[in-house]
């Protein structure tokens, strides 16, 4: 099921065509996205998906979003929504047409959740670590590479994806060329180590995960320890628990690595999973 609102209010027929063949973000990749996770016409993380929204959109000089009007949409497919308890809702807002009036295109999109999701949530993924190909020292010096921002441009993402499910993976983890880890092609990285969870740094040209800090907020209010630091990729095979967490994966475990297996962190999968869910009563 599909729900499709553009972002001026109007209710669209998402089977039906909208976007015009010269529109930026289709011609280029110019433009900018969120997922966000419905459950039970609940939003969760609404406001900090809103405000990486604007982030990203700051760092391709579009035009500041509308957060208010961004918000009414979201609800209006919400409010929509027949089908199942949860759901996926996107975002997008590109530069629009490149022979427009100069108006970028926004609209939101309600679709349902695919099957490989929920099996992954459930039993777990195997990934390959995969060189992503910059040092992480670039990061300040080259802000044309808009590391750090959630563009439409996830080509490289999703080949990741691919060359990982063809070498027999689920998955992906990008490392820097520095060793550091970076993230997965669309989840954040947590490891667990004892009382401690840690996740890598923005800083080092990742996006800040909503879905990460949702976890580390539950974390801490249970007495966890949690880090936000560089991450090496010698220490992904030795630790008790390695994750992906992301808003519509919520928080998966990684049971092997480069075709080896990792401890055995179904408990602690639980228990994450329990913390994260506590957020949301
Ligand atoms: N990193 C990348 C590259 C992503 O695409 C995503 C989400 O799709 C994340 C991290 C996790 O972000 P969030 O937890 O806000 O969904």
């Amino acid at each position: 099921m599909r729900v499709l609102v553009m972002l001026d209010g109007t209710h669209a027929d998402a089977d039906h065509p909208h976007i015009r063949v010269d529109d930026l973000g289709l011609m280029r990749g110019d433009g900018v996205f969120e997922t966000v996770l419905v459950v039970d016409g609940q939003p969760r993380e609404l406001g900090p998906h809103l405000d990486r929204l604007a982030r990203s959109a700051a760092m391709l000089n579009l035009p500041a979003p509308d957060l208010a009007a961004w918000e009414r949409v979201s609800q209006a497919v919400i409010d929509r929504w027949t089908g199942s308890g949860e759901f996926a809702l996107k975002l997008v807002y590109t530069r629009g047409p490149e022979f427009g009036d100069g108006s970028p295109t926004a609209f939101a999109l309600g679709m349902t959740i695919g099957p490989k999701t929920f099996t992954h949530r459930e039993g777990g993924v195997a990934a390959l670590t995969l060189d992503r190909g910059f040092d992480p020292s670039i990061v300040e010096r080259a802000p044309w590479l808009l590391l750090g921002a959630k563009t439409l441009s996830y080509a490289l993402n999703m080949a990741a994806l691919r060359y990982a499910e063809a070498h027999g993976a689920d998955e992906a983890i990008f490392i820097a060329s520095d060793g550091s880890v970076l993230e997965g092609p669309t989840a954040s990285i947590v490891l667990v180590e004892g009382d401690t969870m840690r996740t890598t740094p923005p800083t080092i040209g990742i996006l800040p995960g909503t879905t990460q800090a949702a976890l580390f907020r539950a974390a801490e209010r249970s007495g966890w320890t949690t880090r936000t630091e560089p991450i090496h990729r010698d220490e992904l095979k030795g630790a008790e628990g390695l994750f992906l967490v992301s808003s519509v994966r919520k928080v998966t475990r990684v049971h092997t690595l480069d075709g080896v297996e990792l401890p055995d962190s179904v408990k602690l999968h639980t228990e994450l999973s329990a913390l994260y869910e506590s957020e949301y009563p």
